[in-house]
């Protein structure tokens, strides 16, 4: 099959593309391969034009151009209002049409790197090669994506409102009712709303409620047996420092553990730690955070926080396959080309970031800088005084810095004395506003927030001059303990702001999961800041949402909370040139579909509109895969039907 047989002029210039990454044809994502055609034909039952003008055609040219005017004159009749359907589903229904105009255009071809048009023309015409390499995700976006351009949804209703109607909740038409009648109603309305909401936050406790913190109390203690320690000790940032649980120590120490019946922990993931250890791909787990596990139950409700830290099968073979080249294949960022000096990452007008040091004190397996951050504490990780002296002077030199972001790996499990060294230099320079602290310590080791720790940070605030903050990142509201509202008190005490930064991966993404976490966050008083779509190789495949789940829980669960609980904005970082912004759909356009459901995106830089840059083109987790991924941890794939409507 070609790849396109045209020409779009002076496209190559004007994208960069990680579509290459594997073969068009396989399923990297695991999905079944080969759909019935009688089955496949039942994707045009909204739409019979669309089969009748594949199936008459004689080419991909005539289908197209046929297509385009059924297309185009299918938009007119919506906007001019000569189709009959609720406001809602004719816009949905003019979203879909373009979407659809894109996919079949030479321009969308040319950007995705092959023909959608030509894998639904053929697989229509019972091409037997066509429909044995094609998915059930291919066939589900393009039956949502018909039953869309034809306003048959029920999207209008939205997602909880058949089932709110199924509740006798009625939605209150002011309309035909008025004044505090009406507003009783509405209030009644809302607060079944809310009843809904919490049935679903039940799934998702905190480690702020009352029976989590009770598990936990057991829990250290047995660790606290198991290690012969006091509670001083557990609570000393410096005992928590010294054993983490990393190479083969560690992996003796969880099969000890395993053994002796505390922590229970799968085979799989002990062969998975073994041969991590063996190759040397990153792992390590602290002590503190070993004791968020759910010890009795792996798996069950605690998946959000053994899975960060617990590599899976597919990620360990992966890294394995790539140990060589590392450095670079899993540079997502392309941090090394946007390196003006050592220890510097600049890809922003008026903000860059200082690696102060490369380590942490445990490792996502997630990580973005799984390259780079090898090893808990890892010897060689702090650069040396005299480089972190020669960027702190890059800075200085450089008065569009308004905002330094020190980073690493984790800086706040560097020496009070460095920390406040760092401080009291950056402080020299009047065109830096705001210090900025890229921290993970409040989750993985919360006790290393000190009194005195909190003090040098807040001693550089001046105000009217000069701002201090941290930017933290925890990913569910399981791992918001006393501990850390302890930690968060100290350092907002001294008048310094902490803001969240989420990796939204799949196993913190069920209905409202999120949402749970900024309840949690608020209580502690930390911000929520960016959602992130995490790194988006295919080495993390275990923790790749589709853009679809980000957006749709942004509009569907964040929209629920007040204001002030939702200030994060969702974001896709594009390699190089940062972020975007996914609420903006004017950010990105939906080009094609893979035969296995994968959507291509093309990616707008932030640049855009401010100079010339260039797009990025995005193969996305076919959202098939990702609900087959819910169902089989128990959720009701149903919950999520709008995510196919979220282009
Ligand atoms: S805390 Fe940040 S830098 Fe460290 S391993 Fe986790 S994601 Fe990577």
């Amino acid at each position: 099959m070609p790849k396109y047989g045209h020409g779009v002029i002076g496209m190559e210039k004007q994208m960069e593309s990680a579509v290459s990454t594997f073969n068009i044809e396989e399923s990297p994502w695991g999905l079944k391969q080969g759909i019935n055609h009688e089955d496949f034909l039942k994707i045009f039952d909204p739409l019979p034009e669309i089969k009748e003008i594949l199936l008459t055609s004689e080419n991909v040219e005539e289908a197209r151009d046929k297509l385009r005017r059924f297309a185009e004159d299918l938009l007119w009749k919506y906007k001019n209002g000569d189709i009959d359907v609720d406001a809602m589903d004719r816009w949905l229904a003019i979203e879909a049409i373009n979407v659809f105009l894109n996919i079949i255009s030479e321009y969308g071809e040319k950007a995705a790197g092959f023909s959608t048009l030509e894998y639904l023309w053929k697989a229509t015409k019972g091409d037997k090669r066509v429909l044995s390499i094609i998915t059930e995700g291919f066939v589900e976006e393009f039956k949502h994506l018909f039953k869309a351009m034809a306003g048959v949804t029920g999207y209008s209703k939205g997602w909880l409102g058949p089932k709110l109607e199924a509740a006798g909740v009625k939605f209150v038409d002011f309309s035909k009712i008025k004044g505090r009648k009406a507003a009783l109603m509405r209030s009644e309305y809302l607060d079944k709303v809310w009843e809904y909401i919490k049935s679903y936050l039940k799934k998702y406790p905190s480690g702020l409620d009352k029976h989590i913190i009770e598990k936990r109390k057991r829990q250290r203690e047995k660790l606290m047996e198991y290690w012969g320690i006091t509670e001083d000790e557990w609570f000393d940032y410096r005992w928590q420092f010294s054993h983490v649980l990393k190479r083969e120590k560690g992996l003796e120490t969880l099969r000890e553990l395993n053994e002796l019946g505390i922590v229970k922990v799968p085979e799989e993931d002990l062969k998975q730690v073994e041969i991590a250890v063996k190759y040397g791909i990153p792992w390590g787990i602290t002590p503190y955070y070993l004791h968020l596990w759910d010890f009795e139950n792996p798996y069950k409700e605690d998946r959000h926080v053994r899975r960060q830290v617990m590599p899976p099968t597919w990620y360990v073979s992966n890294m394995l396959q790539h140990r060589e080249d590392r450095e670079y294949y899993f540079d997502f960022m392309g941090e090394h080309d946007t390196s003006p000096l050592d220890l510097i990452t600049r890809r922003y007008v008026t903000i860059a970031i200082l690696k102060a040091y490369d380590t942490c004190p445990q490792i996502c397996v997630y990580c973005q800088r799984n390259w780079e951050v090898l090893e808990p504490f890892m010897a060689g990780s702090f650069p040396g005084w005299d480089k972190i002296e020669a960027a702190i002077e890059w800075f200085g030199e450089h008065e569009s810095m308004l905002d330094v972001l020190i980073t690493g790996g984790d800086p706040l499990a560097l020496s009070d004395k460095i920390i406040d060294k760092i401080m009291s230099r950056l402080s020299e320079f009047d065109h830096v506003v705001n210090i900025r602290w890229g921290s993970r310590i409040f989750v993985t080791v919360p006790m290393r927030i000190t009194d005195s720790l909190a003090e040098i940070l807040g001693s550089y605030i001046e105000p009217g001059k000069r701002n201090v903050s941290i930017s933290t990142h925890f990913e569910t509201a399981y791992e918001v303990t006393p501990e850390v509202a302890e930690a968060t008190y100290k350092i907002r005490r001294q008048g310094i702001y902490i803001y969240n930064q989420l990796v939204y991966q799949r196993n913190v993404s069920r209905r409202f999961e999120n949402v749970a976490l900024r309840i949690a966050l608020r209580k502690v008083g930390i911000d929520p800041y960016y959602t992130f779509y995490p790194k988006g190789k295919i080495e993390q495949k275990d923790y790749l949402v589709p853009i679809a789940r980000v957006v749709q829980e942004r509009k569907e669960e964040a929209r629920l909370l007040p204001g002030q609980f939702r200030p994060d904005e969702p974001v896709f970082n594009v390699p190089r040139m940062g972020k975007n912004h996914l609420r903006a759909w004017q950010d990105r356009e939906l080009v094609g579909i893979r035969p296995d459901g994968s959507r291509i995106y093309l990616m707008h830089p932030w640049e855009k509109g401010i100079s010339e840059t260039k797009l990025y083109t995005y193969p996305d987790v076919p959202i098939k895969e990702y609900l087959e991924y819910l169902e089989s941890i128990g959720e009701d794939p149903n919950d999520y039907w709008t995510i196919w409507y979220y282009y």
